[in-house]
Formats: structure tokens, sequence, C-alpha cells
């Protein structure tokens, strides 16, 4: 049985207000997890990790095994006051060698996200030499998937951001860099 994750924080307004965060995780997330408990009831994914369920499933148990994997990382990733809000060390190094700055990542990040159509998910995500590539994925999604490592992520489902910003995904993204803890990025990497 999967169990909602804790949040390691009370809040992330303004950037993200409490409602969102409350109907984000209380509500979506926790829809989430209840369906798998109940897809899974009985199966051979039972008794798996989620990451073996992302990559050995498919329909129903991957779209909800995703997004579960998707919100985690995506709220684990945030902190109200970040102890690192920057990149720094050899994750940094690697930024810099293949987009210049942290300043042109960020604006293709954003960009990335801001274009994907519909519902989806904007990552960094690693090879396993430690390249790096900014990918849009679709609805549930996710570089784990891919068999490749998902670094950091920001959700471009409406619900993410429609309460606080309305239509305006590409202020909620460039707001969001406030909040991200790059010292978790950095560990994942
Ligand atoms: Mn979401």
């Amino acid at each position: 049985m999967y169990k909602l994750i804790d949040l390691p924080y009370k809040s992330l307004a303004p950037v993200i207000s409490d409602q969102t965060l409350a109907f984000h995780h209380g509500k979506h997330l926790q829809a989430y997890v209840d369906n798998l408990n109940k897809l899974i009831t009985g199966t051979e994914f039972e008794s798996m990790s989620l990451e073996e369920i992302v990559k050995k499933s498919s329909g129903a148990i991957f779209n909800n095994a995703g997004q579960i994997l998707n919100h985690e990382m995506y709220f684990l990733q945030f902190a109200p006051q970040p102890s690192l809000p920057a990149p720094t060390g050899n994750l940094l190094a690697r930024i810099e060698k293949q987009w210049g700055s942290f300043d042109a990542f960020k604006a293709e990040f954003e960009a990335k996200g801001t274009t994907l159509f519909g519902s989806g998910w904007v990552w960094l995500q690693a090879n396993e030499t430690g390249e790096l590539s900014i990918v849009q994925y679709a609805n549930a999604d996710n570089p784990v998937a891919h068999g490749l490592k998902p670094l950091q992520t920001f959700d471009v489902w409406e619900h993410a951001y429609y309460l606080d910003y309305q239509n305006r995904r590409a202020a909620h993204l460039s707001a969001l860099w406030q909040i991200v803890n790059w010292s978790v990025i950095e560990r994942r990497f």
C-alpha cells in the first residue's frame, strides 16, 4: 500500500498559495495514491517499488504510479527558504558546459514548460554518463520510464497553478525558481 508523502514544509506562499498546495497535495496526489492502491491490489505490481511499476506497467497503473513518482519529486525539491538557491560544483559545471550559464538553462527550462501542449511535466534529466537534457513529457510520463535519471521538474498540469496564476503558466514557472532547493537536485545528480 502506498501512502501520501508528508510535505517537509508548511507553506510555499506566495510562490504557490496555501490553497493550491492543499488541493495539489491533499486532493490530487491523494487521489493518485488511492487509485494506484485499488488498481494494484492482487496483481504482480503489489510488491514492486514505484520505480519498478513505472518501468513495467502501462495504462491506468502507469498513469497513477507515474503521477505519484512525479509529484513526490516535485514536492520534495521545494523549500520556502532554499538552503541552496542555485546549483554549485559538478552540477553547475555541467549546466554551464551545456547551456553556457544558469540563466540560459533556466530560460530553456521555462520555454519548454510554457510550450508543452496540454498536460505534462518539464524535466531536467541525466543519462548514465551525467549528460543533462531538458525534456517535455506528456501526462504522467517521466525520465524513469525511459531509463534516465530524474533531477528536477515543474508540473504544468493546470491544477498546479490555475488558482494562483490562471492562464499565466509562464509567470508561474518563472516564479518557481525562488523555491527550488538545489541541495536536493545535487543529491539526485
Ligand atoms: Mn500535479
